[in-house]
């Protein structure tokens, strides 16, 4: 295989990546991962700056209809505590993040029935009527509520294709069809919203063919926001027992998103930083723009478990992150000149 240098990332820069390209990327040495992560770096400098921004994200309800293999928060788990947060006690967060100089506010949550498009639609505009930035990541939903949310304040929707494999999506998520999700994800850019999608690093059975796939995927979709978790066992699942995801390879896959899709925003995945000491650091060096602080209430974070023994994200630890990437602390607006 060709030796990627600066070289063979600037004709692709020029011309294109193609599939062997950026499986090429997904499998590339250390020592060519460090000269990719640099490109990344001037990728990222080219279409942002060196400016990176911090968003606060409230996980207000974890009570699930779905049974996805991989999730501790799937119906069958009896073993966490099913919550909805109060509106006012949100509301209260979001004041608290605006105050810190957070101006993006992230609604994520299960996909719940424990609240209807009015309850959602009245959070929203309590907390755009703020000057916030709305993003929400709350499952798929009527597509009357999308335009109800869009008029509350909305604007951005992340929808998690988790994986591009066909089969590996209907096994890791019974019940549910890859098809319907990518269709939501269009459904999601014609009702106006900004839109956000990626891949779980590390499934069982996933393979490198279909990880170029999942960035062929995010391309054909044009998002906005890219990003990647790695994989990491929940208690209390069918997958609890099986090993972690490879670090590396999503480093190499964030460079592989910022080098392809060039202006997407790009978040330092907790994920990272739960595997490894300085891993989200490690992301911005890869060509991540974003990180999340987690502001849901301590006493009930524990209960929303993407994964077993999860790592928060302070505003202190955001901060410093950004400080030592070298990045400039900004917002979301700022950095789109609004
Ligand atoms: S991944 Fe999301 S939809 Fe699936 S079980 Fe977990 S919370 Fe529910």
């Amino acid at each position: 295989m060709e030796r990627i240098d600066q070289r063979w990332i600037t004709d692709r820069l020029n011309s294109g990546f193609s599939k062997d390209d950026l499986k090429a990327i997904l499998l590339s040495s250390d020592e060519e991962s460090e000269i990719l992560f640099k490109a990344a770096r001037e990728v990222r400098k080219h279409h942002f700056g060196d400016r990176a921004f911090i968003r606060a994200v409230i996980e207000f309800a974890n009570t699930c209809r779905c049974s996805c293999v991989y999730c501790g928060m799937r119906t069958e788990n009896t073993e966490i505590l099913r919550f909805t947060l109060d509106p006012d006690e949100i509301v209260s967060v979001a004041e608290t993040a605006l105050e810190n100089g957070i101006r993006t506010f992230f609604l994520q949550a299960a996909e719940s029935e424990e609240y209807n498009a009015e309850w959602l639609g009245d959070v929203i505009r309590r907390i755009s009527g703020m000057g916030m930035m709305v993003l929400l990541c709350v499952g798929i939903h009527r597509v009357d509520d999308l335009d109800y949310w869009f008029e509350a304040g909305a604007r951005k929707f992340i929808l998690k294709h988790e994986t591009s494999n066909k089969e590996l999506f209907e096994e890791m998520k019974p019940g549910f069809l890859l098809k319907d999700r990518i269709q939501w994800l269009r459904t999601l850019r014609e009702h106006g919203y900004h839109i956000g999608s990626g891949p779980l690093l590390g499934l069982p059975g996933q393979t490198m063919d279909s990880l170029v796939d999942d960035l062929i995927l995010m391309k054909d979709l044009n998002v906005d926001m890219s990003s990647v978790s790695v994989f990491l066992p929940a208690k209390g699942t069918p997958l609890e027992d099986y090993p972690v995801g490879d670090v590396d390879l999503g480093l190499r896959f964030i460079a592989a998103m910022r080098l392809f899709l060039k202006n997407t925003l790009i978040p330092a995945t907790s994920t990272f930083e739960r595997l490894r000491e300085n891993g989200q650091l490690r992301c911005f060096d890869a060509g991540a723009n974003v990180i999340t602080v987690n502001m849901t209430p301590p006493r009930l974070r524990d209960d929303y478990e993407l994964y077993s023994e999860r790592f928060y994200v302070s505003l202190e630890h955001a901060r410093k992150t950004i400080g030592r990437a070298e990045m400039v602390e900004t917002t979301e607006a700022e950095l789109f000149g609004e």
